[in-house]
């Protein structure tokens, strides 16, 4: 049976177990006559939808996104440290659907409604549905950041979202000779949490060859950050006195930007760019907050079992605008979220109880292109409750050489892209 033979193509435990049951037809004809819409073609979405087929090829499977070329973060930093270009960045939706039978919509949603449940586009369309996945990544909270806009991040680059990699590599490679390139790195929760230090050390690495007197002064709303010991240790290693770490408990928070001088205000300093690089705070993607979805937190809420939103039962929420126990926001655990979304979207078409999911993420860093450090985490309910905790964590010992690590790295990132995108 199709089902059955399909779960075995590196779904998951789960999907393993769920494969293992034979459906009775009127399981088959509630399959068929499913309509599951995605939003969102990034990281959760492509992997929810196409696990979702995989596993049940009758379920009519529809993903929308605003754009038909995503733009990826992953791989990014590489960009911002002149090794890949911003063109590798793109990936094109209708191929990545091109060998799935999933259907591909292209439009902004606005709005949902739910009896009846229906999805609507910005262009008037309505889509009805039986469940709804949202993975629309995040949204930047400006008003934290006194001085700073959307409209003004076209000149003083996040690149933290879709498309303003080129232009921060752009402006470090003409910076001055001896100038300093100053990255302020949000509160957390946040998108990929060693992001702004992995830059930094890229960053460190090209002007190590091309601008050798260069600084780098990293502003953090943080006292303490990912993988610090290792960071730090290859800081020094690798480039000594050109990294300065500021945390809050020094400085305080941010109290202004100005962008046409350049300078970033904080509670008891101004500090002087040539190259300006502001990461501002973050929530869930605007479409969490249109429907309805967000808390006080600015983050969809869920049910870590089935990813299901505390507020709307058969809207699921994954990848970055969701609040799923204590896991970071990356493209590693959107992934295994989706996967694990996917089954637990199965189980309810089919009125069976949810499959505890078992949940991973591993997270690596490049510190030049040769060298990385990583951290992984294991997850899984505190018994007898529903709550996601952190089973077990182990990063890379500082000092250690990061060798091997960046070469599993470029492995995985292929892998990822390839399920992904392929
Ligand atoms: C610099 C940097 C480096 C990173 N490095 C890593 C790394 O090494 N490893 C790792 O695991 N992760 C990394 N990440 C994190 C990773 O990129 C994100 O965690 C991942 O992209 C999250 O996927 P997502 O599906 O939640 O959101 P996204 O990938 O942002 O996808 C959201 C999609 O939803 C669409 N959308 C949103 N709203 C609507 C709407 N209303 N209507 C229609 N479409 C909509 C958008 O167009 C977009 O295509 C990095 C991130 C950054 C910024």
């Amino acid at each position: 049976m199709r089902l059955c033979r399909r779960a075995f193509l590196g779904l998951s435990i789960q999907g393993l177990l769920l494969s293992a049951c034979t459906l009775t037809p009127s399981q088959h004809s509630a399959l068929k006559r499913a309509r599951v819409l995605v939003v969102g073609g990034g990281f959760g979405g492509l992997n929810v939808a196409k696990a979702i087929k995989r596993l049940a090829p009758e379920c009519q499977v529809t993903l929308i996104d605003r754009n038909l070329s995503h733009t990826r973060c992953l791989g990014s930093n590489w960009v911002i440290g002149g090794f890949a270009s911003e063109q590798s960045l793109q990936q094109d939706l209708p191929s990545a659907l091109a060998a799935e039978n999933i259907t591909l919509r292209e439009g902004e949603v606005v709005r949902v409604s739910h009896n009846p449940q229906r999805l609507y586009l910005e262009e008037g369309e309505t889509l009805p549905f039986d469940r709804l996945i949202l993975s629309p990544g995040i949204d930047f909270r400006w008003d934290q950041i006194p001085g700073m806009s959307e409209s003004l991040s076209r000149q003083i680059p996040h690149a933290y979202k879709g498309g303003q990699a080129g232009l921060l590599a752009d402006q470090i490679k003409s910076m001055r000779q001896g100038g300093t390139l100053i990255i302020t790195a949000p509160q957390n929760p946040y998108r990929c949490p060693p992001g702004p230090y992995e830059r930094a050390s890229l960053v460190a690495a090209y002007f190590k060859q091309h601008n050798p007197t260069a600084k780098i002064l990293i502003l953090d709303a943080k006292s303490r950050f990912s993988k610090q010991k290792a960071f730090t240790a290859a800081w020094d290693r690798y480039y000594p006195g050109m990294i300065e770490w500021i945390s809050n408990e020094t400085e305080g928070e941010i109290d202004h930007v100005d962008p046409r001088k350049r300078t970033v205000h904080m509670a008891f300093n101004r500090f002087q760019a040539d190259v300006l690089n502001v990461i501002p705070p973050q929530k869930a993607g605007r479409l969490g907050e249109q429907l309805g979805l967000t808390d006080a937190s600015g983050w969809c809420d869920v049910d870590p079992m089935t990813f299901e939103s505390k507020r709307y039962p058969s809207i699921h929420v994954i990848g970055d605008a969701a609040t799923i126990g204590p896991m970071p926001k990356s493209a590693f655990a959107a992934q295994a979220q989706a996967r694990a979304c996917g089954v637990a979207v199965i189980q309810s078409l089919l009125e069976r109880p949810p499959i505890e999911p078992r949940l991973i993420n591993h997270c690596y860093s490049l510190i030049d292109q040769s060298h990385a450090i990583s951290i992984t985490s294991v997850y899984g309910f505190k018994r007898g409750s529903k709550e996601l905790i952190t089973l077990s964590q182990g990063e890379t010992p500082p000092g250690a050489l990061g060798e091997v690590e960046a070469a599993e790295a470029y492995g995985w990132y292929q892998l990822i892209l390839e399920q992904t995108f392929g």
